[in-house]
Parts: structure tokens; C-alpha cells; sequence
């Protein structure tokens, strides 16, 4: 579903340097050019402590290659940092890790466009319907009401929710631009290196990636008791990668 871009002062896509993002980010770029509103995009990454390494530099090449301005905003605690103080990960009904990271994203829309300022606000995101249950039933384009306050609208749009994944890969190779090497590693998905959802392959490489992390939250499991999974650890995980 493509709209009508111009009547807002900022389109704000957040990217993950993931490839549902960078798709998205192509797509943004070709549909604010043709309309007219380039200069009004901008990228907002937000850099939890959770990331593969090359995470940040992967999103600020896509985004200079774009010519896409990328902020980045960092959450007021790292997701380790808070798994730690919370004792206990993410799940299904208490996904903190992404308060944190949303947070982080509407406290940079805030302060660019304080209430008392007129302004109307498209934030952008590349959930895709295929993902999960839940991101079945999200709405393309719908009225942001946490972040909506004053003479401030924002408003949600989703472009890549019917998106599949083959389509997504073909976008990226038609642009000719490079993608999160954590895919050429096999990895499926990418955000956390570490991410309480994500398939045994991926928390392998992620593992790889960051043995810093993995080492945290074996740590962290082995103090608590507390699994990476609801029903596995993280041990247990990585450790059929030794077997
Ligand atoms: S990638 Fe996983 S662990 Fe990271 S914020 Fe998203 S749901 Fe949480």
C-alpha cells in the first residue's frame, strides 16, 4: 500500500540493518524521491549492547548509500544491562527488550518535534505479516497514540507487511547494495544477536559473533536458574553446536 507522503514533516524509518529494514529503506527512498520528499526521510537505529558487532557500521553504509540521514539512539539501559537487573529474559508476554529499544526511538521523535510545534510525523516500520502471529494482524497505516500529544501527530506505517521473504531478497539484489554479512553466516533473521526468539542457527552465529554476550547470559542462566527459553537454555543451545 503505497501514501501519500507529503504532508509530513518527518519520515522517520527505523532500521536494524537487518534485510526486512534495508528493503523497506529502499522502498521509502524511491516512493519520498518520486514524491518530492527525500529530504524528509531519515533512518533511526537504536543501538541496544545486543547487536552483532558490525551492526552499526552495516546501517550507517546502507543508510550513506541511500543518502539517508541515520540517527542513532541508544536506550537508557543496554538489553544485557537490563536482562541482568531484571534477572530473568524476554518472552512472549514480557518483551522489555523492545519497550527499550521503541523507547529509545520515540524519545528522538519528542525531542526533534516537542508537542507545543505543529507537526505531523510518519513513523516507519518493516514488521512483515509472515513473522508471527501477531505481526499477522498489525495495520498498514494506522494513528501513533503513545506518541500523538499536542500539536503533534504521528502516524504508523508499515509498507512491508505482505512483503515475503523471497520478494524482500529480490528488492535487496536489484539494488545492488551489500546486506548484514550474518546472512551469507546462514542466519534467518537479524536484530539481537542473542534474541530469545530466534532459531537455534541464528543464536549460534549470534553466539560466534558475540562470545561476550552468550558468556553474560550463560552466566546469568547458570545464577538464576532461569532459562534463555521458556522450556531451553541457551547451554543447551549452543552446546549441540560443540557436540
Ligand atoms: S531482537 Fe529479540 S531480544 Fe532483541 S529486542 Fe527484539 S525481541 Fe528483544
Amino acid at each position: 500500500m503505497e501514501i501519500d507522503l507529503s504532508g509530513y514533516q518527518l519520515i522517520a524509518v527505523s532500521t536494524s540493518a537487518g534485510k526486512d529494514n534495508e528493503a523497506m529503506m529502499i522502498q521509502m527512498a524511491e516512493m519520498a524521491r518520486a514524491q518530492g520528499v527525500f529530504h524528509r526521510l531519515a533512518a533511526i537505529h537504536s543501538s541496544t549492547g545486543a547487536e552483532w558487532i558490525c551492526t552499526q557500521s552495516v546501517a550507517e553504509k546502507i543508510a550513506n548509500l541511500l543518502s539517508i540521514p541515520l540517527y542513532t539512539v541508544y536506550p537508557k539501559w543496554t538489553i544485557p544491562d537490563y536482562i541482568e537487573h531484571r534477572m530473568r529474559f524476554p518472552d512472549l508476554r514480557r518483551r522489555f527488550c523492545t519497550s527499550l529499544k521503541t523507547e529509545a526511538i520515540d524519545k528522538l521523535i519528542r525531542q526533534l518535534f516537542p508537542a507545543k510545534k505543529t507537526a505531523k510525523i510518519l513513523s516507519v516500520t518493516g514488521e512483515r505479516r509472515e513473522e508471527s502471529a501477531h505481526r499477522a494482524k498489525l495495520a498498514g497505516f494506522e494513528r501513533c497514540k503513545r506518541l500523538t500529544a499536542g500539536n503533534r501527530e504521528v502516524f504508523h506505517y508499515r509498507p512491508m507487511l505482505d512483503y515475503e521473504t523471497g520478494e524482500i531478497w529480490t528488492a535487496i539484489r536489484k539494488s545492488g547494495l551489500p546486506y548484514h554479512p550474518a546472512y551469507d553466516l546462514g542466519n534467518c533473521r537479524l536484530s539481537c544477536a542473542l534474541c530469545v526468539f530466534a532459531c537455534d542457527r541464528d543464536l549460534r552465529n549470534g553466539a560466534r559473533n558475540r562470545p561476550d554476550l552468550a558468556r553474560r547470559y550463560l552466566d546469568l542462566e547458570e545464577k538464576t536458574g532461569f532459562l534463555f527459553r521458556c522450556n531451553r537454555s541457551l547451554k543447551d543451545i549452543l552446546a549441540k553446536e560443540a557436540a
